[in-house]
This record gives C-alpha cells, sequence and structure tokens, in this order.
C-alpha cells in the first residue's frame, strides 16, 4: 500500500491577490506563497508550487472566484478573472506534478477552511460570506461542506437594480459590496460632495480603498459613514434571506469588508434582525472568520485530503 502522505497544497486565487499554501494533515499552514494577480498568473502559480514541492504532496486544490464545473474540474465563468477562465489547470497541475489535482469554489474553500480548524469548528450548519470585491458564499451543513454553488451575492434584491458582471441586474452584490462602496463614494464625490475622502486620495478618487472609507468614517466623515450604513443595510437583506432560508447556526463573515465591523456589518446585523424571521435570527450567530486570509488556502488544502480520502480521485 502506498505511503500516507502528509502535506496538501492549498491555492486561494483571487481577483487581486493569489496565495499558494503548503498545508499539514492536521490543518496546519506551514509556509505561504502570496502573489498579486497579474501577469503571467498561471506560470506564478506552476513556480510557486514547485518551491513547496516534495514527494510528501497528496494533492493539490485551486479555490477560485468563479462558478465551478466540478464533474469536469472546469472553470465555467470566473466575473472578476476573466483571464484564468481557459486555462486547464487540472490536465497543467496534473502533468508536472502528478498527484491529484481538485478545483473549488473559493468561498467554498473557505468555508472549507473555518469548518476544518476556525471558528466554523464549533457549528453544525453555517453560511460563510466572503464580503470583498464581490460577495460569495459556501454553506456547511451537517458538518459538511456542500460542494454546490451557493451564489448568495447574486440573489436579486430589487426587480429593476443596476447591471451586475453576471448579466443579472440588482444582484446583492452591486449594492453590499467592496465594489459597490467605492462606486457609489465616487460618483458622490464627482457630484461635488465635501467628504475627508478628497483628501485622502489627492482628488484622484478612482485610487480609493474600501480601507480609506472605514478610516474616514472613523474620523468622523458624514459622508463615509453614510455610505456604509447604506451598504451595511444592505448586505442585511442578504443575510436576512439566508437566514430565512437556511435557518443557520451561524453566518461567518470574511473578506476585507469585515474591517468595517463597527458601522457596516453592525448596521447590516441590525437590518438582518429586522427583516428575517424574530425566532430563526434569535438562534443565529453573526461572527467574523477566525482564518481570515488563510481561511482559502487552508480549507483548498483541506478539500485536498478529504477528496482523497473519501477516493475521489
Ligand atoms: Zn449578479
Amino acid at each position: 500500500m502506498a505511503k500516507r502522505k502528509n502535506f496538501a497544497i492549498g491555492i486561494d486565487l483571487g481577483g487581486t491577490n493569489m496565495r499558494i499554501a503548503l498545508v499539514s494533515r492536521e490543518g496546519q499552514l506551514i509556509r505561504k506563497i502570496k502573489e498579486p494577480t497579474s501577469g503571467e498568473i498561471l506560470d506564478i502559480l506552476l513556480k510557486s508550487v514547485n518551491e513547496l514541492f516534495s514527494d510528501d504532496i497528496a494533492g493539490i486544490c485551486i479555490g477560485i472566484a468563479g462558478l465551478i464545473d466540478r464533474q469536469h474540474g472546469k472553470i465555467l465563468i470566473s466575473p472578476n478573472l476573466h483571464a484564468v477562465e481557459t486555462i486547464d489547470f487540472l490536465a497543467v497541475f496534473e502533468k508536472k506534478f502528478g498527484v491529484p489535482v481538485f478545483l473549488e469554489n473559493d468561498a467554498n474553500t473557505a468555508a472549507f477552511g473555518e469548518k476544518w480548524v476556525g471558528i466554523g469548528k464549533n457549528f453544525s450548519n453555517f453560511v460563510l460570506l466572503t464580503l470583498g470585491t464581490g460577495i460569495g458564499g459556501g454553506i456547511v451543513y451537517g458538518k459538511k461542506l456542500l460542494r454546490v454553488s451557493s451564489e448568495i451575492g447574486h440573489m436579486s434584491i430589487d426587480m429593476t437594480g443596476e447591471k451586475c458582471p453576471c448579466g443579472n441586474s440588482g444582484c446583492l452584490e452591486t449594492y453590499a459590496s467592496a465594489r459597490a462602496l467605492l462606486s457609489k463614494a465616487i460618483s458622490l464625490l464627482e457630484s461635488g460632495r465635501e467628504s475627508l475622502l478628497t483628501e485622502y486620495c489627492g482628488g484622484t478618487f478612482y485610487k480609493l480603498t474600501a480601507e480609506d472609507i472605514n478610516r474616514a468614517a472613523l474620523d468622523g466623515d458624514n459622508l463615509s459613514r453614510e455610505l456604509l450604513k447604506e451598504t451595511g443595510r444592505y448586505l442585511g437583506i442578504g443575510i436576512a434571506n439566508v437566514i430565512n432560508i437556511m435557518s443557520p447556526e451561524a453566518i461567518i463573515l470574511s473578506g476585507g469588508l469585515i474591517g468595517a465591523w463597527d458601522i457596516y456589518i453592525q448596521e447590516a446585523i441590525k437590518e438582518a434582525s429586522r427583516r428575517s424571521l424574530k425566532e430563526l435570527f434569535d438562534m443565529v450567530r453573526i461572527v467574523p472568520s477566525s482564518l481570515l486570509d488563510n481561511a482559502g488556502i487552508i480549507g483548498s488544502a483541506g478539500l485536498a485530503f478529504q477528496l482523497l480520502d473519501e477516493g475521489e480521485r
């Protein structure tokens, strides 16, 4: 019988950064490489994996922001990362490294990470939301990751709303994501609204980040506070819908926007309490991710171990 290998490589391929990590069978992050997602993405990934690779690697799993065809191991669409849609990751990586390779949605791998060694360990059923440029979702039910596409960011919350990169209009993420927050801020600043933000970016509005808006809000900037609250209320609508549909024990929030917990998330929680069934809201805990940026890489590696143990490849 072949020796049981002790490590896996987890990859988190996001629109801004890609992370590649060596993770032990116990869920310990041994080494991590972080690179910006630009240029020759595939070459950078292959080189990074090569640096971490050894004959004690059981498999590789790539988490990517997009819709995955799990049966054929293909990316169907990745609205924020079109450049990688045509890459046949499974074939390329299996040929180069000779170990099983898996593909999964990045919010699902983050949910797996939290379930395995993060705050999700405390719950049998939870929904994880990634709050960044877009909004992703992952569902753990009965302590198992549901390997389905949980496109929570694309639930319709407005019949006549703005166009979304997915093709629909009025999606949750066109109102509640970092991209939504920034585009609203920029259009108000361009219309002449006064704000500390103008100072922060020296008048070059497109350079603003969601962190800038949070910092300005904490410094007492009215425009930033209003925007964070409004964006948070939209998120609260999405959370209320998730609570009413799934009645999870917890909702775990991750992604860059959780840095704005005191305004954006608190407003979302208030709105969710108003809009969900009281009995269900009273049972749910809304908590931040405990693995933060590392949830995706740890979860990818963990999922590789699980799928191999289940004999998937
Ligand atoms: Zn959409």
